[in-house]
């Protein structure tokens, strides 16, 4: 079984912890331990892990993003959302993150974002969970 969480995004930029929305379907899941994959399966989104202690890092990895892939710089996709599919990319479509006890196993100040490059739009975000 998979499990999808829906989510509507603010900007066209919104990096969105999805932390507790994943952990809540460990939890209906009932699985003790196993492993959770996260796939985000959008071509101008992405998932990832890091700090979610401080927004600040959030907004310094967005701006850092901006800057190394600006939204024009003369790309040849007509849709005009190169940027987005680029960012995509470095950021990665999908994250692992092992159960225990029920529990994902994330270190101390680590947390799931949604990354979202094209917004503002729904987005889905498919959780599956393995049984150890
Ligand atoms: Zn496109």
């Amino acid at each position: 079984m998979i499990d999808t969480i829906q989510l509507g995004t603010p900007d066209r930029t919104a990096l969105l912890d999805i932390t507790d929305l994943v952990a809540g379907k460990v939890r209906e899941r009932e699985v003790a331990d196993g492993l959770c994959i996260v796939y985000v399966p959008h071509t101008t989104a992405g998932v990832m892990i890091n700090e979610g202690a401080d927004p600040a890092v959030m907004q310094d990895v967005a701006n850092t993003l901006e800057k190394l892939v600006p939204w024009k710089a003369g790309y040849h996709h007509g849709e005009g959302n190169s940027a987005a599919h680029i960012k995509s990319i470095l950021v990665g479509g999908s994250v692992q993150v092992l159960v225990e006890g029920g529990r994902l196993l994330l270190g101390t100040w680590e947390r799931i974002f949604l990354c979202e490059f094209d917004g503002p739009r729904t987005r889905k975000i498919h959780v599956k969970i393995l049984r150890d």
